[in-house]
């Protein structure tokens, strides 16, 4: 079997409580809670007012921008509020909060286009934006971006890595809708201009190669089984394991002729185009030793955490950390109010047991971050500048380049949470290169 990428870790992958449950719906929530920031780009702003009524799919916010996208009501209601709120990757956001009405009912006004074949390159871009159509696999990136780039592009990998530990959601989406994603696969290359195309999924998902392989009817579409390696989701890193080619430092994968989508972004894309439905929902991971009923379920955007754990039958025992995400890149959450957004890939409930707590201790230079590091970068010095405040040197060593997979603090036998010094070093580094302008 050949080298996938360089560097990169076997975490354990704790995917079994999940990867057996099949995608439920749940009960439509009696509010949610819908952040202006869902996106990378420039935040929405709200386009109703309290008192309002909406309809499902109706847009609640946005901006006039290119890097944005917006938002939509993901049930039927009255705008209660608009106010901060908790969000789950920046602590806070403006929100729009609607308190359900019980019809669940769709505006009127959106049509699927099941002629899909008709439709020009630029009017299914449009559609894709204008259906807040952003990457599923956590990033977050608009996806009517990535379909205009200003370099041509030759391949299309679709992203069926999902490398994270205990995520399931793009492995039960490939086993159960795999029309879907090949639809919005052919939605993507012909907005692209893209005639050759790859889905990429590790090895530990042979049900879902299965399926896909049994969908797959279009030559021009090669599947990539690839050996099960962490951070094998990360663009950078699938390109090199598919493509053999790097991305250059500071680069983009529009750089070398690649675009990279998620599977779960290919089938959101389907049904703006072809079903005329906005994304308002997604497929979430609920995982975790303390949560009954591990699960997969299709959630509204906006739903809160709380919600989603009474779902699952509640806790079982305490809960001592909770995560957004996975555990290598997940983000640690103070309160379960906190709501589901586009790119809430999973929500783990974890014991301390299973979250591991340890304290920091001292680098022993053992080189194994280093070894990790699927970059090539050096993480033990990241650490070492962050605690010296040597902003200006973390630039000399690329630190722009870490894609903060989290290898790196995985590995450390000093316990030394080095993918936080890189957030701190990235951080300090960006106000400082802002004050210099
Ligand atoms: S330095 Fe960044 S890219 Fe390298 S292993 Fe650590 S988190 Fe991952
Ligand atoms: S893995 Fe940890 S202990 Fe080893 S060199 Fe890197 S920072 Fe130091």
């Amino acid at each position: 079997m050949f080298k996938a990428f360089s560097g990169g870790v076997h975490p354990r992958e704790q995917k079994e409580g999940t990867k057996d449950r099949a995608i439920s719906d749940v009960r439509i929530p009696l509010r949610v809670v819908i952040p202006m920031i869902q996106h990378t780009g420039a935040p929405c702003r709200p386009v109703v007012k309290i008192g309002d009524t909406v309809k499902k799919g109706q847009i609640v916010g946005r901006v006039a921008q290119f890097i944005t996208s917006p938002v939509h009501a993901s049930i039927s209601g009255t705008v209660r509020e608009i106010k901060e709120a908790p969000h789950p990757t920046a602590g806070k956001s403006v929100s729009v909060v609607i308190d359900s009405d019980g019809k669940d009912e769709w505006d009127t006004s959106l049509r699927g286009r099941k002629d899909a074949a008709g439709l020009t390159k630029e009017e299914i871009t449009d559609i894709i934006k204008e259906s807040g159509i952003v990457g599923l696999g956590g990033a977050a990136f608009p996806a009517h971006v990535k379909l205009k780039p200003p370099k041509k592009i030759d391949t299309v990998i679709l992203n069926g890595a999902e490398c994270e530990p205990y995520l399931t959601c793009d492995d039960r989406l490939m086993i159960e809708r795999p029309a879907g994603v090949i639809k919005g696969l052919l939605l993507i290359m012909k907005a692209l201009d893209v005639n050759k195309a790859v889905i990429a999924i590790e090895s530990n998902k042979p049900n879902a190669v299965e399926s896909i392989r049994g969908a797959l009817k279009n030559p021009d579409i090669r599947l990539e089984v690839l050996p099960t390696k962490y951070p094998q989701g990360s663009e950078k890193q699938l390109i090199e394991a598919v493509l053999k080619k790097r991305v250059p430092p500071k680069g983009l994968p529009l750089d070398i002729g690649c675009v990279v989508h998620n599977t779960g972004t290919a089938v959101a894309i389907y049904e703006a185009v072809c079903e005329g439905r906005p994304l308002i929902e997604r497929i979430v991971t609920l995982a975790g030793d303390c949560i009954k009923e591990p699960s997969n379920l299709k959630v509204r955007i906006g739903t809160s955490i709380k919600d989603l754990l009474d779902e699952c039958g509640g806790a079982v025992k305490e809960i001592s950390k909770l995560i957004v995400g996975g555990p290598m890149m997940g983000i640690a959450q103070p309160t379960m109010d906190t709501p589901v957004i586009k790119g809430t890939t999973g929500v783990l409930f974890l014991s301390e047991d299973e979250a591991r707590f340890f304290d920091e201790t001292t680098c022993i230079k053992c080189g194994r971050c280093v070894d990790a590091c699927p970059m090539n970068l050096l993480p033990s010095v990241y650490a070492k500048l962050v605690k010296k405040e040597k902003w200006e040197k973390l630039d000399d060593y690329n630190i722009d380049d870490c894609i903060e997979c989290g290898a790196c603090s995985y590995l450390c036998p000093g316990r030394i949470p080095l993918v936080q010094y890189v957030k701190t070093g990235k951080r300090e580094l960006f106000y400082m290169r802002k004050g210099a302008q």
